[in-house]
């Protein structure tokens, strides 16, 4: 145990240098994967995202991408239609709890909902909840999970709190946890739990930083401009040229209408020879290459 965490300190200091951690990546990616390949997920929080689907899928459509929708069950019911209309183009949904977690105060995105400061039984009541209302949209439940606000809950005994629930309810895998996670294990890795879990992927200027919509432009805390989104995913494509690595994007679709550049990036990550997949079919092709133990 003491080894683990003096192996994860020393890492964490040694990849805080930002070419030594892309290059860490990749080179696990090249473990596992035989081509690049982009995961793309849309976090579906508010109601404002709801306003910008239609856009998003057809954008999706023209770029023939599959994308995976994280989306809060009291979301989905306010709008099943367009939901079910996103399940039938073939894009997956992830779990993502029953109660909305964020709202929009002020034109700021505000967090409202934090599973750390919820009990056991909340936890499990909120994602089995979400998990029913999933299954009532697409006839089957959801293979994955993300927790609400990852980053707020990313300590280990958290982390287990709801892996335990999710192995529970049958789930294989969660994409909760930091970009941090990647560079230590890869795209993939099987928790202690015994649950597949999938970093977001981090920033080509730190990459330790959610690579998200969120950064450029909608925290209110940073200057980072959509233009600078533009520029991290350009940087990461130059540095990964030719190699088999995995981008996990997160982004929020009423952020991303409202950004050229995210357009733009996309359309150059297809262009980059990157295949889009949805986390379950990333799960059933890649699982089983997974050679490194957190
Ligand atoms: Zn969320």
């Amino acid at each position: 145990m003491i080894a683990k965490l003096l192996r994860a300190a020393h890492l964490r200091m040694l990849y805080r240098f930002a070419p030594l951690a892309r290059h860490r990546y990749a080179r696990l990616c090249a473990t596992m994967l035989d081509q690049p390949v982009l995961l793309l997920s849309f976090d579906c929080d508010n109601f404002e995202d709801i306003d910008a689907l239609d856009r998003i899928a057809e954008f999706l459509g023209e770029m023939n991408i599959v994308a995976t929708f994280a989306v809060p069950g009291e979301i989905i019911q306010s709008a099943r239609g367009q939901f079910a209309r996103l399940s039938e183009r073939g894009h997956e949904f992830m779990s993502h709890g029953y109660r909305r977690h964020s709202e929009i105060q002020s034109g700021q995105y505000t967090s409202t909902l934090f599973y750390h400061k919820l009990s056991d039984a909340e936890i499990a009541e909120d994602i089995h909840g979400g998990n029913e209302v999933i299954g009532e949209l697409t006839g089957r439940k959801p293979a994955g999970f993300r927790i609400p606000h990852f980053g707020h809950s990313s300590a280990p005994a958290e982390l287990a709190r709801v892996y335990d629930v999710l192995i529970s309810a049958d789930l294989k895998y969660s994409s909760s946890t930091l970009p941090r996670c990647g560079i230590l294990n890869g795209p993939i890795y099987l928790t202690e739990e015994g649950l597949w879990e999938l970093p977001v992927s981090g920033m080509y200027s730190n990459p330790f930083s959610v690579l998200d919509t969120y950064s450029f432009g909608f925290n209110h805390k940073t200057a980072r401009t959509a233009a600078e989104f533009l520029g991290n995913v350009t940087g990461l494509l130059d540095a990964f040229s030719g190699r088999p690595v995995c981008l996990n994007l997160y982004c929020d679709p009423s952020q991303a209408v409202r950004m050229d550049e995210w357009f733009q990036a996309m359309r150059r990550i297809v262009q980059s020879g990157y295949r889009a997949m949805r986390f379950d079919e990333f799960v059933s092709q890649y699982a089983d290459k997974q050679r490194v133990r957190p």
